[in-house]
């Protein structure tokens, strides 16, 4: 078996040299879910995986703009149109300076898995740019948004393609890539989610991610006879998913004491409050400040510079940053801690190496495409509610996204079950993943 998925990877290898990130993507599935498909018949000769990593289409294009010294600016965008097997594309639009084809290839093929497990009618799809939001002007940001949906916009559609935010883009940047494709189209649909609430949004949408991967952890907890009343947790991130994920931690009772943003962590170890928290969300999302200045407002807490939370002492774990920011070391000091439950909010957050350390120590450990799926499954939501031109109340929309989460955990455990008991849900988010995807593309034939 271990010949088989290293012939594998390689053929990728070959095909996608440069692209580091989205090669780990697909080595991480193809070992658990090569076996799989050895073991059932339907599957055998059908190179179905090897379609799953080629995307149906990548849409490359140039973003020209204006900042505001007058001079001309020009960016990259993209679309990675991956899977449709099951639904419209379905992801979000990244924007920050690291962007490129591996970073959004990576993002798009775990966001067919991701989409798969929801249970809604979803296919995968990533975007975005290497524009920085960072320092830039509302004015500035702005006339990038509208020259990057000059070109985006006659890739998608409602029934198409249906971007969302991603790290850099939230409800400043979506309010004025919707604002151009209305003009441009001249049709008001749900073409974006993620949109403001008097003109097509959800309730819970922006909550949702870091809500979810929560209750993705409780329901974890749960299959133990535990809960996360009274746990310890660290966040890395100061964004939104770490935001909403802080919330609910402490809502359910919860201590959070770390948050986090790419200068460095801050640590309190008296737990971070509602009202701590209300003031990091003007801090970053109004004043567009950085995590340092917490310390500064609560002298009792302390700033770590350039540093990662993973050192402080912690029963439960969720990061809600970037890619690769646990690696194996980080992995083994907070097993080392104590740390016994990793919920992951952001993509892909733990090294191949860090992931396997997780699953060999036995800890309840659930991989982004199964705990961060409340942020596009409540994007589903969005989308049925405006195909319905309905709004549900925030309790109902709660509601479904427990419900899902607790569904996606259900999914995991039939699949990722081990006859020691041990739930993989690696294992289990991939395969599950797969399977619908999978069965829908073979009835579809090859196209
Ligand atoms: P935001 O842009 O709101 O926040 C991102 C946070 O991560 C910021 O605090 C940012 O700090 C920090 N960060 C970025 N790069 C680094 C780095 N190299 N080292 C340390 N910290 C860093 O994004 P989101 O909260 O929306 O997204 C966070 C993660 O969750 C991403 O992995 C995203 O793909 C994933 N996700 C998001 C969903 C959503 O609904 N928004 C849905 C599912 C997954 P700084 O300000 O310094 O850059």
């Amino acid at each position: 078996m271990k010949s088989k998925i290293k012939k594998f990877i390689d053929l990728v290898k070959e095909r996608n040299q440069f692209e580091p990130e989205f090669l780990q993507a697909v080595e991480e599935v193809a070992e658990t879910v090569i076996p799989y498909i050895a073991s059932q018949k339907i599957y055998n000769g059908k190179n179905i995986l090897l379609r799953m990593v080629e995307p149906e289409r990548v849409i490359m294009f140039r973003v020209p703009w204006i900042d505001d010294k007058g001079e001309i600016v020009v960016n990259r965008g993209y679309r990675i149109e991956m899977n449709s097997a099951i639904g419209p594309y379905k992801g979000g639009l990244r924007f920050h300076p690291t962007v490129n084809l591996s970073i959004l290839k990576f993002l798009a093929f775990e966001q067919v898995f991701k989409n798969a497990l929801t249970t809604l009618p979803m296919g995968g799809g990533k975007g975005g740019s290497d524009f920085d939001p960072k320092g830039k002007s509302d004015g500035e940001i702005m006339r990038f948004c509208q020259s990057f949906m000059s070109e985006l916009f006659r890739h998608i559609g409602p029934n198409t393609d249906v971007p969302a935010g991603d790290v850099g883009v939230g409800g400043r940047e979506i309010g004025y890539l919707f604002g151009m494709y209305k003009k441009l189209r001249n049709e008001f649909t749900g073409v974006l989610t993620g949109k403001g609430m008097s003109w097509g949004g959800s309730l819970i949408r922006p909550e949702a991610t870091g809500y979810g991967t929560v209750y993705f952890a409780q329901n974890m907890l749960e299959t133990r006879g535990d809960s996360i009343e009274g746990k310890t947790v660290t966040v890395s991130g100061s964004g939104n998913v770490a935001q909403y994920a802080c919330e609910k931690a402490t809502q359910l009772g919860a201590k959070v004491v770390t948050l986090s943003d790419s200068s460095g962590f801050i640590y309190d170890e008296e737990g971070i409050n509602a009202d701590k928290l209300a003031y990091v969300m003007e801090l970053k999302n109004e004043k567009r400040g950085r995590i340092n200045e917490y310390v500064k407002k609560y002298p009792k807490a302390k700033f770590f510079k350039d540093e990662k939370p993973w050192g402080i002492k912690c029963d439960v774990a969720l990061p809600c940053a970037i890619q690769n920011e646990i690696n194996s070391d980080d992995a083994k000091t907070l097993l080392d801690n104590g740390c016994y439950v990793v919920s992951e909010g952001a993509n892909m957050p733990s090294t191949i190496d860090a992931a396997h350390t997780f699953l060999a120590a036995k800890i309840l450990y659930a991989p982004g495409k199964a705990a961060n799926a409340g942020g596009v499954a409540t994007s589903g939501l969005e989308m049925s509610q405006n195909s319905l031109r309905i709004t549900w109340t925030r309790e109902e929309v709660d509601e479904k996204l427990k419900n899902i989460m607790s569904d996606i955990h259900a999914s995991c455990i039939k699949y990722g079950k081990r006859d020691d008991g041990y739930i993989d849900y690696v294992t289990g988010a991939n395969i599950s993943g797969f399977v619908k995807v999978a069965d829908a593309m073979l009835a579809q034939g090859v196209v």
